[in-house]
């Protein structure tokens, strides 16, 4: 649930996927609380962020043909996502993402 531009290749196309497979895993009815519980997904705002990945993915280049059911618009509330976290843990953890960040913001320590 981070900035995708700052996402690297591997992060923005994980993400991505991963959507498909929450989706694909909800509409099985195969529980996805542990996720919610943990704050990894947020059910309402899986179609506006697939959204968001699709376009950056479009605009760097990349195929994308696995659009998310308009249904999902109204997907009900649940989940919540910490995104200053998972941001902080992203650019920790990923050279990549990092380096992204820092040309895109700076070096300000207010991430
Ligand atoms: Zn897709
Ligand atoms: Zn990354």
């Amino acid at each position: 649930m981070v900035d995708p531009k700052i996402m690297c290749r591997n992060h923005l196309l994980g993400e991505h996927a991963e959507i498909h497979l929450f989706v694909w895993n909800i509409d099985r009815k195969h529980s996805v609380k542990g996720y919610i519980a943990k704050g990894l997904l947020e059910t309402h705002n899986l179609y506006t962020r697939h959204e968001e990945l699709a376009q950056e993915l479009k605009r760097r280049g990349y195929q994308h043909n696995s659009e998310l059911d308009a249904k999902w618009k109204l997907a009900k509330k649940a989940g919540s996502i910490d995104k200053k976290r998972n941001l902080e843990q992203l650019i920790d953890r990923c050279t990549k993402c990092r380096e992204r960040h820092r040309n895109f913001f700076g070096d300000g320590d207010d991430i």
